[in-house]
């Protein structure tokens, strides 16, 4: 009989090969870096670079920095000498050109002795949970908590609250807890503020934003969870404990949190008494002592969801507001819905050299509108290489078509590769179409479509570069003309629309 065991491997992110790459022994800690054992060859990886150990029967790997160079995993750095777990799917970027997939997979192997981890981390712990209920959303990417004697009283007026910063502090005066124990609440006086409003009827509930938990152990999982018992049970109030874990909607201050909070609910909403504490309120460090708030993330989620919003001081000191600085972007300002007049020559053939960010709407402008006005285009995003867009394009004048080339061009020098060429070829209609999209829409377009498309979004620093780089086309450069190209957006429902113009982003700018 033939045994079988579940190996780990490293996949390279395009690699269609899931044998391919590094395997992981199991129960056995490996380095890998840069070197030829295993064909890393990038400088901005250090020669020691990562440590990893395999755990084939929780399907986890493992993953420890120990280069000085950053490593990401799952969209998070990776802190030197922090121990962190990649679960089945995760992205392991290595370093900036290195990444791979975590993949496990069944193997025969009649020889292999399967290792036991005797780690502590794959340990179980187990919850105390008489008093809680937990529960995930559909997506498995919300942790409910609700203590048994939760329910929605109706009229439902709902008073909730961020956890860090807001209902808890740390014992050790750091930012970061530096243990499930380290909390404290963030004020004596909470206890009685929210048993007051469990008289007045409100329905308490907690939204919190822990992406961490997606990296972490079952082990460091539970004892999250415990902690979150903990605190519910020093408060001493019915709660319903929301915790985002994930990078998705339901991320503050994306709504998904709110809109599957009610969800559950089956009676009349009262909103106007509704509320929200959090303590990412974008204010302005004003006394000596004091900091400035990192994020304004929990500002711009009362402001999605359209309810009263106050930081802890305010709700639970009753001090007066302080002044914080608003984000500069508003997603709902937009008032262009339509292309301008693109005055397509009767007689082909011409080359529009698209100028334009990721994210900016570029390729859905040449995809919807110009490839319909019979231009062929030329991404160069489909065909990787400057050779292969040459050739396509040569083609395509040559058979007096008008063509499109679609790649983000931001600079001189890139857009007189394309000239030449059109010089060479005696070819004199070159016009530019440049997306006028700001830095700041192409950011929050690459959110949303991340939300909605349930995708990888384009790294930020591609955004970044690109407004970096940019150099407005002219006619001295050589087009006949230069046409503005505005983003117009296009949803295909009422839910996208809706989506599309809330705060999906809470950093400061
Ligand atoms: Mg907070």
């Amino acid at each position: 009989m033939t045994e079988t065991s579940i190996e780990c491997f490293l996949t390279p992110k395009d690699s269609l090969n899931l044998f391919s790459g590094i395997q992981i022994p199991d129960g056995q800690e490996i380095t890998i870096g840069r070197g030829q054992q295993y064909g890393i060859k990038d400088l901005a990886c250090s020669k020691q670079q990562l440590m990893l150990e395999a755990d084939s029967t929780d399907r986890v790997l493992k993953v420890r920095r120990i280069g000085r160079n950053p490593s990401i995993l799952a969209g998070f750095p990776l802190e030197q000498d922090q121990v962190y777990f990649a679960k089945e799917g995760m992205t392991l970027k290595v370093s900036p050109e290195v990444e791979y997939i975590v993949t496990f997979r069944e193997i025969n192997n009649s020889k292999k002795l399967k290792m036991q981890s005797d780690s502590s981390d794959s340990m179980k712990c187990e919850c105390k949970s008489s008093n809680f209920t937990w529960s995930k959303n559909p997506t498995g990417t919300v942790l409910c908590c609700e203590t048994s004697d939760f329910n929605f009283v109706y009229p439902c007026k709902i008073a909730s609250f961020d956890l860090d910063g807001t209902l808890i502090s740390t014992k050790s005066g750091k930012v970061f807890p530096t243990s499930e124990t380290d909390w404290k609440l963030w004020h004596p006086s909470i206890i009685e503020h929210l048993k007051k409003l469990v008289d007045d009827g409100y329905s308490l509930i907690m939204f919190t934003n822990q992406a961490q938990l997606e990296v972490l152990s079952q082990y460091r999982i539970n004892l999250f969870k415990n902690k979150i018992e903990s605190i519910v049970n020093a408060l001493d109030v019915p709660f319903l404990v929301l915790i985002a874990t994930n990078r998705d909607i339901f991320r503050k201050p994306a709504p998904g949190m709110w809109d599957y909070c009610l969800s559950k609910i089956s009676g009349k909403l009262d909103k106007d008494s509704s509320f929200y504490v959090g303590d990412a309120a974008g204010r302005i460090a004003k006394k000596p002592k004091k900091s400035a708030d990192f994020e304004i993330t929990d500002r711009l989620f009362a402001r999605n969801i359209g309810i009263k919003f106050y930081t802890p001081e305010e709700y639970f000191l009753k001090e007066s507001p302080l002044e914080f600085k608003d984000v500069n972007f508003h997603p709902y300002e937009f008032t262009v819905k339509e292309y301008p007049s693109l005055n397509i020559p009767a007689n082909p053939s011409e080359l529009i050299i698209m100028v334009g960010c990721p994210a900016s709407g570029k390729s859905y402008f040449t995809e919807k509108v110009l490839v319909p006005e019979g231009y062929t285009r030329v991404s160069r995003d489909e065909l990787k290489t400057w050779p292969k867009c040459r050739e396509k394009i040569i083609n395509a004048i040559l058979r007096k078509q008008n063509v499109i080339y679609d790649a983000t061009n931001p600079d001189k020098v890139t857009r007189k590769i394309v000239l030449d060429l059109c010089k060479e070829q005696k070819f004199a209609n070159v016009r530019s179409f440049v997306m006028s999209t700001s830095e700041d829409r192409c950011i929050h377009n690459n959110r949303f479509r991340q939300l909605v498309k349930n995708s990888e979004p384009v790294p930020h620093t591609a955004i970044v570069t690109f407004f970096k780089r940019f150099e407005e086309p002219s006619v001295e450069e050589g087009f006949t003309s230069v046409v503005k190209v505005p983003f117009v957006p296009n949803f295909p429902n009422p839910d996208h629309e809706r989506l599309y113009k809330m705060y999906l982003l809470g950093k400061k700018k």
